[in-house]
């Protein structure tokens, strides 16, 4: 979805969203149930854990193999020469819309659209470029999207800029 700002060629040589530290555990994507016990029978090795009232996300706490808080355990779908592995059915929303966020800043609290700044590739963007985008009807699908899965939805934290 943001192929417009996004190239190949950035995220083939960074996977930096692939992979997660212990405290960046909230970030893993999201699946269905229907696409969990399909990618449980495809990839065997890959473990979910539940997250909200009907979503799954993958299970990582198997990956780490030391204590360091920055060691990084990979999501199970990717691949290191690649990516990932997923079909554009199977691969979870977050994913797609990555690094935008739908957020909320208090419990009931409006949702809106958020930028990430942790993507190498869009911090150097102007953030207006990023912004417009936004603007010009994506976050309009991303926020209708939410609003039927309420399970994408992110606290509002640190390092989230608002957008809309
Ligand atoms: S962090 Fe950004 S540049 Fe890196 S793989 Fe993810 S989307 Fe691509
Ligand atoms: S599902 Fe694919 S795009 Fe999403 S974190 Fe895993 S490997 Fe990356």
């Amino acid at each position: 979805m943001l192929s417009k700002i996004l190239k190949k060629s950035d995220c083939a040589s960074c996977r930096f969203c692939c992979s997660f530290r212990r405290q960046s555990l909230w970030e893993t994507p999201l699946f269905d149930l229907e696409t969990k016990e399909r990618l449980e029978k495809k990839f065997p090795s890959a473990h979910f854990r539940p997250v909200g009232k009907n979503s799954f996300t993958v299970d990582l706490s198997g990956g780490y193999r030391t204590d360091s808080p920055d060691e990084e355990a990979a999501c199970p779908f990717l691949d290191s020469e690649k990516g990932c592995v997923l079909s554009a059915e199977e691969k979870p929303f977050d994913c797609k819309i990555w690094p935008l966020r739908v957020v909320r800043k208090s419990s009931g609290g409006k949702i809106f659209v958020a930028l990430t700044t942790t993507c190498p590739a869009v911090n150097r963007l102007p953030f207006s470029e990023v912004q417009s985008l936004v603007k010009s009807g994506l976050g309009g699908k991303i926020l209708s999207y939410a609003l039927s899965h309420q399970d994408i939805v992110k606290d509002w934290r640190g390092g989230f800029v608002e957008i809309e």
